[in-house]
C-alpha cells in the first residue's frame, strides 16, 4: 500500500482542539501529528462470544485468552436483521439500514414483484444502435452510505480492507485498497456455481441446484470429450483415465491437469469462447478435484475470476488483484469460496468438503502474511469466512439433539476456532505493538426448525393462494393478490400489499399501521406447539427512510433454533408453517439479534461496556483524528488512548 499516503499522514496538520459533531456528547480526538497510527482489525465472520468463553475455558483458545488478559472482551451488538450482507454495510458505513438500504440478502420490486440480489445488480453493456458492444456493463453497487476507508483517504489516511464482504464492486478510491468479499459472484454470474463430471448414472436425471452436472460415458473408451459451462461460452474438456493407476489426465483448451484420486488440483486458468468470432475470450479458472476414477468422479470448483488478469472489477484500484496475485499465487475470489452447495448437494462429502473449506483458509492465512508483511501504517482490515461458513454446516453437530449423521462431525467447529487461535497469534507476533482488534459480524445458534413464514401468513389469513393450475407470472405468481394482506419474502422480511406501493396492493395506506400492528402481535404470540417454544421473539418495523420502495414493513426476530425456510424465503406456500429442520445446513444466525451478538475482542482495554456493528466507522476515524461525519450512527469504542 500506501507509502504515498503514509507520507501524507506524517505531514497532515494535527487538529489541536477536541472537536464535538452530531450535536452528540462523543468527544474527538485530534488528527495524529507526525507519528504514523496503525490498527489492525481482524474480521472474523460469525466469530460466537459464547464459543469464545467455553474454548478459552477449555484452554482451546491461547492466544485469544492472553489477548483477552491485556485488553477487552465484549459482545458485539449486530444488526436486525443479523445477516452477514445487513450487519457488514453496517460496519462499512456507520448507518442503519435506512441509511446503507441492505435489509436482506433478497429485495423484491414492489411493481414488478420479482426478488433481486440485494447488495449488487449486473449493468447491461452499453451497446452503440442496440447491438455493437460499446463498453460500460458490469456492477453496480447497491449499498448506501460512503464507506469509512474512503473517508480516510479524503483525510490522507492509508487504508486497505481484504475481502471486505458487501462491498461488490468495490467503492471507488484512487489510493486505498479494497477486494471484495462475500457478495463478489462467480464467472457465472452466481455466487457459486460447481460443476461435476461424472459417468454414475444415478447423476443422470437428477436435480441439484446451483451446480451443472455433466455425464461421460467411458465404457467404449479411456478417453472422452465434454465441456465445461462457462460466462456465454463453454470451455473443451478431454479425460483420460487409467483406470490401474486411478489417475485421470484432464486437457482444458489446452491447459493440462495430471490427477490421482483423492487429489485436488491447483488453479487451472480456463479460457472461454476460444475461437468464437466477434469477441475476445473470456478469463476464468478452476480447481478440480479428482474424487474417483471408476466410477469416473471429477469435482470442478465455480469458474472464479482470475485475479491475475481479471475481467471481474474486484479490487481498487483495479490493479491490485494482479499484484497480489502476483505475490501469492491465485486465489478464491468469489464471495463465500467454501462450497457449501456441493456439500448439500451431496456432490462432496463431508471429508471433502472439509478439505475444499482447508484450501481457502491456507489461501487467507497466506493472505494475510503477505498483508502483515507489508503493512506499514494506517489501517489493516482482514477477514475470514472460515468460521461462518463451517459454523453453517457444523453448528448444528454441537447439539444434543443433533442427527447422528451430522453429530459425528461434533469436532469440526472446536477445532476450527484452535486453528484460529493460532493465526490470530501469529498476527499478533506480526504487529507487535499495533492495537488488534477482533470483530465479528455476528454469533451463531442451531437452525432446528424450518419456519414457512407465507404459509402461517396464509392459515392465519393475510396470505391466499391461487387455485391449482392458475397461476402469474414470477417466484410471487401463485399469490392471489386480491387476497393477500402480507408475505414474506426473504430470511426476515415481511411485507404488506399496500395500496399504492405494490403492484396489486390491496391494504390502504391508512390502514396500514393497524393491520402492522395486529400481524406483530400475532407473530409475537405464535408457540410451536410440538415444543411450546416462541417462534419469534420480536417482529420489528423496519427503519425506511430514502429506501421506501426497498424496506420491509417489518423484521421477523426468530427464536433461537428457528429460522425461515429457503422456500420461504423465496415466497413459496407449503403444506406445514414449522417443520424440523433435517438438513445439512444446520447453523445459521438470521435470528433475533439479540440472540446472536458477535464479538468485540481487542489488545488494548477499551473500558466501555457496550458495543454495536455501527460504532466501528466512526470510532476508525476518530482514532486516526478525523471527525466522523453528520448523521454517522455509533459511539466511539476506544474509550482509552490505545
Ligand atoms: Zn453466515
Amino acid at each position: 500500500m500506501r507509502k504515498n499516503l503514509i507520507t501524507a499522514l506524517s505531514t497532515a496538520v494535527a487538529g489541536l482542539v477536541l472537536l464535538t459533531a452530531c450535536g452528540s456528547d462523543r468527544e474527538y480526538r485530534p488528527r495524529p501529528k507526525t507519528e504514523e497510527k496503525k490498527l489492525i482489525i481482524l474480521g472474523i465472520d460469525g466469530m460466537d462470544p459464547v464459543l469464545v468463553k467455553r474454548y478459552i475455558k477449555e484452554g482451546r483458545l491461547p492466544n485469544i485468552a492472553k489477548m483477552i488478559d491485556g485488553g477487552s472482551f465484549l459482545d458485539l451488538q449486530t444488526t436486525d436483521p443479523p445477516q452477514s450482507p445487513v450487519a457488514w454495510s453496517a460496519f462499512i458505513t456507520g448507518l442503519d439500514l435506512d441509511g446503507h438500504g441492505i435489509y436482506d440478502f433478497v429485495h423484491r420490486d414492489p411493481l414488478h414483484l420479482e426478488s433481486y440480489l440485494s447488495t449488487s445488480k449486473p449493468v447491461p453493456e452499453e451497446t452503440f444502435l442496440g447491438v455493437i458492444p460499446n463498453g460500460g456493463g458490469g456492477h453496480k453497487l447497491l449499498r448506501g452510505g460512503e464507506a469509512f476507508w474512503q473517508r480516510l483517504e479524503k483525510e490522507d489516511v492509508g487504508a486497505t480492507m481484504v475481502k471486505i464482504p458487501a462491498n461488490f464492486p468495490p467503492a471507488k478510491t484512487d489510493a486505498n485498497e479494497s477486494m471484495s468479499g462475500m457478495g463478489t459472484p462467480d464467472m457465472l454470474g452466481t455466487y457459486g456455481t460447481f460443476q461435476m463430471i461424472t459417468d454414475e448414472p444415478e447423476w443422470k436425471d437428477k436435480h441439484v441446484s446451483a451446480g451443472e452436472i455433466h455425464m461421460v460415458d467411458f465404457s467404449k473408451s479411456d478417453a472422452v470429450q465434454t465441456v465445461l459451462a462457462g460466462p456465454g461460452a463453454e470451455a473443451a474438456v478431454q479425460i483420460s483415465i487409467d483406470r490401474e493407476k486411478e489417475m485421470a489426465l484432464i486437457d482444458v483448451e489446452g491447459e493440462k491437469v495430471l490427477l490421482t484420486a483423492g487429489e485436488w488440483s491447483g488453479w487451472t486458468p480456463v479460457d472461454f469462447g476460444v475461437g468464437l468470432t466477434g469477441s475476445a475470450a473470456t478469463h476464468g479458472m478452476v480447481r478440480f478435484h479428482l474424487r474417483g476414477v471408476s466410477p469416473f468422479r471429477l469435482y470442478v470448483s465455480p469458474v472464479n475470476a482470475d485475479p491475475s488478469d481479471s475481467d471481474l472489477h474486484i479490487t481498487e484500484p483495479p490493479s491490485w488483484s494482479e499484484d497480489m496475485a502476483r505475490s501469492i499465487g491465485r486465489f478464491y475470489t468469489q464471495g463465500m469460496a467454501e462450497d457449501t452447495k456441493a456439500l448439500v448437494g451431496g456432490v462432496l462429502s463431508d471429508d471433502e468438503f472439509l478439505e475444499q473449506a482447508n484450501l481457502v483458509f491456507e489461501e487467507r492465512i497466506k493472505m494475510m502474511h503477505h498483508e502483515l508483511d507489508t503493512y506499514e501504517g494506517g489501517l489493516l482490515f482482514f477477514y475470514f469466512s472460515s468460521i461462518d461458513q463451517q459454523s453453517h454446516m457444523y453448528y448444528g453437530s454441537m447439539e444434543s439433539d443433533a442427527l447422528s449423521q451430522y453429530a459425528k462431525y461434533a469436532h469440526v467447529i472446536p477445532e476450527l476456532y484452535e486453528r484460529m487461535d493460532k493465526v490470530v497469534g501469529d498476527a499478533l507476533a506480526k504487529a507487535g505493538d499495533t492495537p488488534v482488534v477482533i470483530m465479528s459480524d455476528h454469533g451463531f445458534a442451531p437452525w432446528t426448525w424450518k419456519v414457512n413464514l407465507n404459509t402461517w401468513l396464509a392459515q392465519q389469513g393475510y396470505l391466499s393462494v391461487h387455485s391449482q393450475g392458475e397461476t402469474g407470472k414470477g417466484i410471487l405468481g401463485h399469490i392471489d393478490w386480491e387476497n393477500t394482506q402480507a408475505y414474506a419474502l426473504g430470511l426476515n422480511q415481511l411485507f404488506l400489499n399496500l395500496e399504492g406501493r405494490e403492484a396489486h396492493g390491496v391494504v390502504p395506506q391508512e390502514e396500514a399501521a393497524v393491520v402492522m400492528q395486529r400481524i406483530k402481535r400475532d407473530l409475537e404470540s405464535w408457540r410451536y406447539a410440538e415444543t411450546g417454544q416462541r417462534v419469534v421473539t420480536k417482529a420489528m418495523p423496519a427503519p425506511a427512510g430514502q429506501y421506501v420502495d426497498r424496506a420491509p414493513d417489518l423484521i421477523v426476530g426468530y427464536n433461537r433454533g428457528f429460522r425461515s425456510s429457503d422456500s420461504s424465503a423465496m415466497g413459496a406456500v407449503g403444506n406445514e408453517a414449522i417443520e424440523r429442520n433435517e438438513g445439512h445446513w444446520n447453523g445459521d444466525h438470521c435470528m433475533y439479534a439479540g440472540h446472536v451478538p458477535g464479538v468485540l475482542i481487542s489488545s488494548k482495554p477499551l473500558g466501555i461496556t457496550e458495543a454495536s456493528l455501527v460504532d466501528f466507522a466512526p470510532t476508525v476515524l476518530n482514532y486516526f483524528g478525523i471527525t466522523p461525519p453528520e448523521g454517522m450512527k455509533g459511539k466511539l469504542l476506544f474509550k482509552s488512548d490505545l
